[in-house]
């Protein structure tokens, strides 16, 4: 699973140092929320993620993509057994990139 990590640090709307869980796929840090005022900064790390994920499991990039966007779910059940990436931690992983993308997204 895609335990947050805690972290001090600075928190713009609290204006001190508060604790934050930051949350990681793989080594992409994809949301920092501090725990304090409910507030959290999301990244839209999709591209890096795929990236990463491609050298994780060593698939062509492009290919993975295309997967990843038509069917995430059958995308990660598919991953060959032999990976170092287990199918439901990368799926995880992808659910995490995925909604902070769109909350990144919202906020435009
Ligand atoms: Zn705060």
């Amino acid at each position: 699973m895609t335990e947050p990590v805690p972290a001090m640090l600075d928190c713009p709307h609290c204006g001190r140092p508060t604790e934050h869980e930051l949350r990681y796929a793989g080594r992409l840090l994809v949301s920092s929320g501090c725990t304090v005022c409910g507030r959290s900064i999301d990244l839209d790390v999709r591209r890096r993620y795929v990236a990463d994920l491609a050298g994780r499991i060593r698939s062509k990039p492009r290919r993975l993509v295309r997967r990843l966007r038509r069917h995430p779910v059958a995308f990660s059940a598919g991953l060959p057994r032999s990976t170092a990436a287990k199918p439901l931690r990368v799926y995880e992983e992808i659910k995490l990139v995925l909604a902070a993308a769109e909350r990144a997204r919202r906020r435009g």
